[in-house]
């Protein structure tokens, strides 16, 4: 299961929003992740190595600075 990055909110897909649509990245399923609770925008990728060994990790995305 995805857990916030930032301030370790976790639940299933579904309990975060999805600001695009998720797409592949090597043998992993990458999720873009709006977290509920804090805002926190964050990727998770999932997926199961050629070897078979699944695994999950999240990668923190930078908010882009506002523009004034
Ligand atoms: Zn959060």
């Amino acid at each position: 299961m995805p857990k916030c990055p930032y301030c370790g909110f976790d639940g299933d897909l579904a309990s975060f929003e999805q600001p695009r649509s998720p797409w592949r990245f090597r043998f992993y399923a990458v999720y873009r992740l709006k977290c509920p609770k804090c805002g926190g925008v964050f990727q998770y990728y999932e997926g199961v190595s050629p070897k078979g060994k699944r695994s999950a990790f999240t990668v923190r995305v930078r908010p882009r600075p506002r523009k004034r």
